[in-house]
């Protein structure tokens, strides 16, 4: 949306169009869902104001209707299921990982959130016969831990072309949290011209883990992070596209769940991946996955294995 559109908003000046814009509220959806206690702290206006502009939004914004289920299931026929190249864990999954979805793969430090990553881009680039999504893949690499090399160990291990295997993945470091976010519009830009059917951010979390540090900047850095999640859910819309995020969180999963405000994400990542997979270390190159949170699977576990190969049984 332009700033043109959110002036013809009753109440919104250049001034405050222009601020809303850098804000990050660019479209009318983002205004309507908007309470008008942070609205008026954004663009610097009073609290009726911005209750003025919100429910403007809502009239003008394109909410949508119902769909009946059986156009529901319909619509679900599109959705490709990527392998995670371990049968017990796709299984695990349903049958791998959905496009359309956020899959968050949460766990300490080597817990195999990373080999997964690279396995993934590997595997999107395949038939979907083989597990694939016959398309490219895109990771945002926030840590610097991607290494075209592993790709290529991988591809090489399933017999596959590992310079075409190359040539088909997207690779954009981000430096600082607000990059991270500019790569995801780069991404929406490229993913027009590119069949881009699976987008990674590893590590979702630890620019903003670092940037954001304290109470006090807690509530915005859950509102930068929702906005920056929902423009990956957008990409995988427009692209059916799976979503693959990583999230490092410390040894006890109890502690994650019990203090929303310990590891980054929170709240929000929780309710805006559909899946959740907690991800922790056994013996050896032995990995254990459980999946904590899906619509439609039980709750439960796998075991794979972390090889030179990648991803396997
Ligand atoms: P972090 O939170 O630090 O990013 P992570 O969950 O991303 O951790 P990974 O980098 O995925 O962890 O896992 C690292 C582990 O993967 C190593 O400890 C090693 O066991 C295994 N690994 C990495 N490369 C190879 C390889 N080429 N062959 C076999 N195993 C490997
Ligand atoms: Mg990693």
């Amino acid at each position: 949306m332009s700033a043109e559109e959110i002036e013809k908003l009753p109440g919104v000046g250049p001034a405050t169009a222009e601020k809303l814009m850098d804000a990050g509220y660019n479209d009318l959806m983002a205004i309507a869902v908007e309470s008008p206690r942070v609205l008026s702290d954004v663009a610097e206006i009073g609290d009726s104001t911005a209750g003025k502009i919100i429910q403007a939004a809502k009239e003008a914004a394109d909410i949508g209707g119902f769909e009946t289920g059986s156009e529901l299931l319909e619509k679900r026929k599109s959705i490709g299921m990527l392998s995670t190249g371990a049968e017990s864990f796709n299984d695990l999954l349903g049958g791998g990982i959905e496009t359309g979805s956020i899959t968050e793969l949460f766990g300490e430090f080597g817990s195999g959130k990373t080999q997964i990553a690279h396995q993934l881009l590997v595997n999107a680039t395949r038939t979907e016969e083989e597990g694939g999504l016959d398309g490219q893949a895109m990771i945002i690499d926030t840590e610097n831990s991607f290494r075209p090399g592993r790709v290529c160990e991988i591809a090489e291990a399933r017999d596959m072309d590992p310079e075409e295997t190359l040539d088909n993945i997207h690779v954009g470091r981000a430096f600082n949290s607000h990059h991270q976010m500019l790569l995801a519009d780069r991404a929406l830009d490229l993913g027009k011209d590119n069949p881009i059917r699976l987008l990674v951010v590893d590590s979702l979390t630890s620019h903003f883990r670092a940037e954001y540090v304290g109470r006090g900047a807690l509530a915005e850095r859950q509102q930068t992070l929702n906005k920056h999640l929902h423009k990956l859910l957008n990409f995988a819309d427009r692209n059916n596209a799976a979503i693959v995020v990583t999230n490092q969180v410390t040894a006890n999963p109890d502690q994650f769940f019990g203090d929303p405000t310990k590891p980054i994400g929170g709240h929000i990542l929780g309710h805006t991946a559909t899946f959740r997979v907690y991800l922790r270390k056994s013996k050896g190159d032995k990995r254990i996955a459980r999946l904590v949170d899906s619509p439609n699977m039980p709750e439960g576990e796998a075991v794979f294995k972390v090889e030179e190969a990648g991803i396997t049984e």
